[in-house]
């Protein structure tokens, strides 16, 4: 579905993006384990098209090019971002923020049952649809972000360290959450320093190092890697 190859980005002269590969299949999950400064972030507002020029990269989403497009044409296309610290309105409601992420073109049709669907995902947010999002807990605010990337109908749903400043029950249903939008149909991307939550939900996993790929795998079976164990997941 996805298919990144040759993708470099530079910010003055750190090279935080050098010639890194990826690729997602229809309504597969993908984690993307790496140390800070790996380049992580900067991969998925690459892919977003917030971070230009990509000249030389092929990125390829549904077998068209997307590589030279603007952000707003690739959420037309069906890719959307949660980003890190979510890019909620924190002055609107939670109902304002939701129907805010139903702007595209793709979206309009069909906008009752996507909110529906939304709230069924994150039923908590059902009786707060009035409550200015800013007053809302980390975990709460979460939800908002991913329902709103929601509203855009993705196909593809690509999320910055969405367990980030969240309590372990927020956290686990945040994933539970992410388990049920891959059921629907939507494949994941996403960014998380949870690296062992992460790998028990992906069904592979893409490890970054200063900006290059530095191996990728079965989530499963990167799990029971001793090398993985030692950098990624803390034992030794
Ligand atoms: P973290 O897990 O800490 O969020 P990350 O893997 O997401 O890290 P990025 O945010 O992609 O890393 O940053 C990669 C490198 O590029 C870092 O060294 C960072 O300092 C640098 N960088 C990121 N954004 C900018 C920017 N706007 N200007 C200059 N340098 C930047």
């Amino acid at each position: 579905m996805l298919e990144i190859s040759g993708l470099s980005h530079a910010y003055g002269k750190h090279q935080a993006l050098a010639d890194v590969t990826l690729e997602v299949a229809p309504r597969e999950i993908i984690a993307i384990l790496g140390a800070n400064g790996a380049g992580k972030s900067t991969l998925l507002k690459a892919i977003a098209g917030l971070i230009r020029p990509r000249a030389g990269a092929v990125m390829r989403f549904d077998g068209s090019d997307i590589a030279q497009l603007l952000p707003h044409q690739i959420v037309e296309r069906g890719i959307a971002l949660v980003p890190e610290g979510r890019g909620v309105f924190g002055d609107l409601t939670v109902a304002e923020n939701l129907q805010l992420g139903a702007y595209p073109a793709r979206a309009r049709d069909g906008e009752d049952a996507r909110l529906a669907h939304v709230l069924a995902l994150f039923p908590r947010l059902t009786e707060r649809m009035g409550q200015a999002v800013r007053t809302m807990s980390g975990g709460e605010q979460q939800m908002v972000a991913i329902g709103r990337a929601l509203m855009s109908r993705p196909q593809l749903l690509m999320l910055d360290e969405p367990s980030l400043g969240l309590s372990p029950l927020l956290s686990r249903e945040v994933f539970r959450a992410l388990k049920t939008i891959r059921g629907d149909g939507v494949g994941i991307l996403m960014v998380e320093q949870n690296a062992r939550a992460s790998l028990d939900i992906a069904d592979r996993v893409y490890l970054i190092e200063q900006g290059r790929n530095a191996g990728d795998g079965v989530a499963s079976e990167m799990k029971s890697n001793a090398d993985i164990q030692r950098a990624y997941l803390g034992q030794s």
